[in-house]
């Protein structure tokens, strides 16, 4: 059985924050905005294996309300993603995501990205893959005032759930 999901997030971006991306730190002068380090790549991610496994999404598990999250590493939080995701027998196949700034370029990052995702994720890294685009300086992700990132996957398990069974 196969199941598809996607994710999708969007940061603001600030000055004296961190610019995180699958958690690799790409040097700039702002950085996302959150209650947790903001790293947007990484919560796309969450939200797409948790809706291709149909387990809940993000924002419920890690509430933006609950203090314990604050400044929270969010490929901690991805690795709790993927223990649920595990535990309710699905095996990732491949995740592809878009990341989407005017700045900076993700290019000189993809491969170290590629890897640190792959490794939380329990995957080769030719499983992952992660491209970078701008918005054509539209909108505010083209003036530069978030930061957005779009994320599929495929997981497959065994066999089918029973009745009832997410
Ligand atoms: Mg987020």
């Amino acid at each position: 059985m196969i199941r598809a999901g996607v994710g999708r997030d969007l940061h603001r971006l600030a000055k004296g924050r961190r610019f995180l991306l699958g958690g690799i730190e790409i040097p700039f002068d702002k950085g996302e905005l959150g209650h947790s380090d903001g790293d947007v790549l990484a919560h796309a991610v969450s939200d797409a294996l948790l809706g291709a496994a149909a387990l809940a999404d993000i924002g419920e598990l890690f509430p933006p309300s609950d203090p314990a999250w604050k400044d929270a590493d969010s490929l901690t939080l991805l690795k709790e993603v993927c223990q649920k995701v595990r535990e309710a027998g699905w095996r990732l196949v491949n995740l592809d995501c878009v990341v989407v700034a005017e700045e900076p370029k993700l290019l000189p990052y993809r491969e170290a990205i590629r890897s640190s995702l792959a490794s939380v994720l329990g995957v080769e890294t030719g499983a992952v893959f992660v491209k970078g685009k701008t918005n054509e300086g539209l909108g505010p992700l083209g003036s530069g005032e978030a930061v957005e990132a779009l994320a599929i996957c495929l997981l497959e398990r065994p066999q089918a759930p029973k009745d009832g069974e997410a």
